[in-house]
């Protein structure tokens, strides 16, 4: 049964659901609605890991995401004056640990590419269909928009009233709004909220530079005293991506969340101030950088991802933190499962929703699992060990402990193993 349906936010997660409905049911209505007045092709590098790369060959996007492949070539950790202190080769395959294992996996792209990606072939897929004279149905963007309330009606749909004042029925609706969801808050309530919101006691800034000189194709990592990191990766392109990560001035940081971002690059410039390497030039692009993007890590750990015919996904309801790597691998499995879910019971959206809230649980819990906290090294000693410690292991080769220092690495969470459910009610490619 072709289903009116409201997506809330089109990050990466959103406009994934709606290429996939649409595949389902083109007589859906499906509108899509984004805060920003445009589309947020902002953000860093971005991965599939396990279920990512076969989702994307289902969709027949594989092809258009690798056109804008990242090219990095691998990792090396580096000292003070630049130096290289260990290197770390470029994973075989994504989801599988490769030769040397490290930081980039066998796709990456730019948040931004992949968003754009997706968003136009939603877009192309509808235009096909119009042409093709497929009668009823829709899609639509609208942005600048945002949702102030909602009620359920059992039985009837969800009443929504928009930031404007305007109010909609619909059947269905899709929060995918990000790690600071306004839609998880709305569905369950503030203090079932801050409960699930699990901070994992670091803050991460993302931004662009300049490319600078010694800017390659490898990533490189700078660990300094009191809890701070650097990463810098180029892979390329004429801009250079700096992640600033930080456990100190946490209370500082949090409080900036929220102001401008002048007043969040302010905090952020004083915790890195006099932190050695590169540190210097990073933040004066910084200061200019107007793709800069700040916010603590954390996890969402809900008790159910739906309530009625509202609906979580990607970050929204089940965030893994930058930590795993696995946002947008476990943004693409909930999307796939959700249009799956409904559309293997198209005439039940209640079962289809208590399929999907099932069906997710391993997964999410798979790709939750950090494997220890990232443990940022806080003294000039404990930095030494590290830059000193890594150095001679990766001159034994013995590589995989540098997996206690990023939890990331740590595969063996298992959620590759876990076997992607077939939808052919999706009618996708493969
Ligand atoms: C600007 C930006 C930059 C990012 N950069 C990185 C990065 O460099 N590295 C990384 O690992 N992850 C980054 N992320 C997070 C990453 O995209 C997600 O972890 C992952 O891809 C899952 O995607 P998602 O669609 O669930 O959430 P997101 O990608 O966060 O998308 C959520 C979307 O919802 C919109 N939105 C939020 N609130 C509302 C609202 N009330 N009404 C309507 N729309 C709303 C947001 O503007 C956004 O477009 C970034 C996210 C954003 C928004």
């Amino acid at each position: 049964m072709p289903l009116k349906i409201l997506i809330v936010g089109a990050g990466v997660a959103g406009p994934a659901l709606a290429i996939l409905l649409q595949r389902a049911d083109p007589l859906h209505h499906i509108t899509v609605i984004e805060r920003a007045p445009s589309l947020r092709a902002s953000g860093l590098q971005l991965d599939f890991k396990a279920q990512g790369m076969p989702i994307m060959r289902k969709m027949g996007l594989l092809d258009a995401m690798r056109a804008h492949r990242v090219d990095e070539t691998g990792a090396e950790l580096v000292g003070a004056k630049g130096e290289c202190l260990a290197s770390y080769g470029i994973r075989g395959d994504a989801g599988t640990e490769g030769v040397n294992g490290g930081v980039t996996n066998e796709l990456e792209i730019m948040r931004g590419d992949m968003v754009k990606v997706l968003v136009d072939a939603s877009v192309a897929d509808r235009r096909k269909l119009d042409e093709s004279g497929v009668r009823g149905g829709g899609l639509k963007y609208v942005f600048g928009a945002s949702v102030r309330g909602f009620a359920q009606k059992e039985g009837e749909g969800v009443d929504v009233t928009f930031q404007d004042g305007r109010e909609e029925r619909f059947d269905l609706v899709v929060g995918a709004d990000g790690q600071n969801s306004r839609t998880r808050k709305m569905m369950f309530g503030e203090e079932v909220d801050r409960e699930a919101f699990k901070e994992l006691g670091s803050q991460v800034a993302y931004f662009n530079v300049p490319r600078g000189e010694g800017d390659g194709t490898l990533a490189r990592i700078f660990f300094t005293a009191r809890s701070r990191a650097i990463l810098a990766r180029n892979g390329g392109r004429p801009q250079t991506q700096v992640y600033l990560f930080s456990q100190t001035n946490m209370e500082k940081t949090k409080a900036s969340y929220g102001k401008s971002l002048a007043e969040q690059k302010a905090v952020w410039r004083e915790t890195f101030t006099g932190a050695g390497w590169e540190t210097e030039r990073f933040l004066e692009g910084m200061r200019t950088a107007d793709d800069f993007y700040s916010h603590q890590l954390a996890q969402v750990k809900l008790p159910a991802l739906y309530k009625g015919r509202v609906a979580l996904l990607g970050d929204a309801g089940y965030c893994p933190s930058v930590l795993t790597g696995k946002g947008t691998t476990s943004a693409f499995i909930g999307a796939y499962v959700l249009a799956g879910e409904l559309a293997r019971q198209p005439s039940n959206v209640d079962a289809g929703l208590k399929a999907y809230n099932e069906t997710m649980k391993e997964p999410v819990g798979l790709a939750q699992v950090i494997g220890g906290n990232m443990a940022l090294p806080s003294s000039p000693l404990a930095v030494w060990f590290i830059r000193n410690g890594l150095w001679a292991v990766s001159s034994l080769r013995i590589d995989k402990l540098i997996m206690k220092l990023m939890p990331e690495q740590k595969e063996a969470t298992g959620l590759e193993t876990w076997p992607l459910p077939e939808y052919p009610e999706l009618n996708l490619a493969e």
